[in-house]
């Protein structure tokens, strides 16, 4: 439930910390596997988020709407991330099965 609310009411983006922040950081979509560059940008990526407030609720945004290439919540989402943390929301009781 808590992912479909976030998808619902994105008012937590207002508190995002990397509001303003170039989006380019957070989308790392390699044409084949990641590279060093890439990876050095989703370290960045994920120390920005290390601090945000709304860390949980941009993730369960990133993996309710299938996000894979980008960094949501601190985590970078690949497709097999996508389904890990479906499967961990679905033990919490934050998703739907
Ligand atoms: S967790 Fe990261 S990507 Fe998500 S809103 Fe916060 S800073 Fe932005």
């Amino acid at each position: 439930m808590a992912q479909l609310e976030a998808g619902l009411d994105q008012r937590w983006r207002q508190k995002a910390l990397c509001r303003g922040m170039s989006v380019d950081l957070f989308v790392i979509k390699p044409p084949r596997s990641l590279k060093p560059e890439h990876l050095e940008r989703i370290k960045k990526a994920k120390a920005v988020c290390e601090a945000c407030e709304v860390k949980r609720e941009c993730l369960c945004f990133g993996v309710a709407f299938d996000e894979a290439g980008c960094v949501y919540g601190g985590v970078y989402l690949s497709e097999r991330q996508i389904i890990k943390e479906r499967r961990r929301m679905r033990r919490e009781g934050g998703l739907a099965a």
